[in-house]
């Protein structure tokens, strides 16, 4: 009861804004309001096979499925979610939208038996300054929704990575794909791997991810992210 009082005497000095819109949140709505929930752009490729997710990856990795929960859209509540968890060390928003992928993922972690959950490693010099990773935490929120657990040292990133805009195409992929590595194989070895990322767009770094993962000794690689750019 006393902390019931509490509660609603803080939200009434400290009203919760929410992350998508900056209106004040009513009481019982965490982080997202009612109307920006409705505005975000399910995509439903969970249930859905070639979806546009897994035709990126045609050809180019050996995944068994692919999918993003959510389209990202320009200018809408989903790109300044993305905003806050990136660059205003909005870590709890980061946790509730891995909850959110693990509600609408529970359909994959079933169907390909999803035993770890790996992050989209960042780079080592933007996760120090930044000090976490945003895909770790969406891994956290999924843990805390399904029990699957996450391991954010299974894939490394060296530091090396040239500066890109003057390679040419080929260059590039090489130097992509020599970035990643596994250290210690054995974490992966025979798992049926759910690959976590906040946005895919190229999909060069993923592809170079399932590559490497598979190539050391991993039994299947998805990918799950929370958007995808159209
Ligand atoms: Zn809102």
């Amino acid at each position: 009861m006393v902390n019931a009082w509490y509660e609603a005497l803080v939200h009434v000095f400290y009203p919760s804004l929410c992350y998508g819109c900056n209106n004040e949140l009513i009481q019982g709505d965490q982080f997202i309001c009612m109307q920006c929930q409705t505005e975000l752009a399910r995509t439903q490729f969970e249930i859905i096979r070639n979806n546009p997710v897994e035709k990126l990856f045609w050809g180019r990795a050996d995944i068994q499925f692919a999918a993003s929960t959510f389209y990202y859209i320009d200018k809408t509540p989903l790109q300044q979610i993305i905003h806050q968890i990136k660059y205003r060390q909005e870590k709890e928003l980061g946790i509730h939208m891995g909850e959110i992928m693990g509600i609408h993922g529970s359909a994959l972690i079933h169907a390909f038996n999803i035993d770890l959950c790996i992050p989209m490693p960042l780079h080592p010099k933007k996760e120090y300054k930044r000090g976490y990773n945003q895909a770790s935490l969406l891994c956290e929120g999924k843990y805390k929704q399904t029990g699957i657990p996450y391991n954010e040292k299974a894939l490394v990133r060296n530091e090396n990575t040239r500066t890109q805009t003057k390679k040419s195409r080929i260059e590039r992929w090489e130097n992509v794909a020599s970035v990643f590595d596994v250290d210690e194989p054995i974490i992966i070895k025979d798992k049926h791997i759910m690959l976590v990322d906040d946005v895919v767009t190229t999909g060069a770094s993923t592809e170079a991810c399932v590559n490497v993962l598979m190539q050391h000794g991993a039994k299947t690689v998805g990918i799950y992210s929370l958007a995808f750019t159209l």
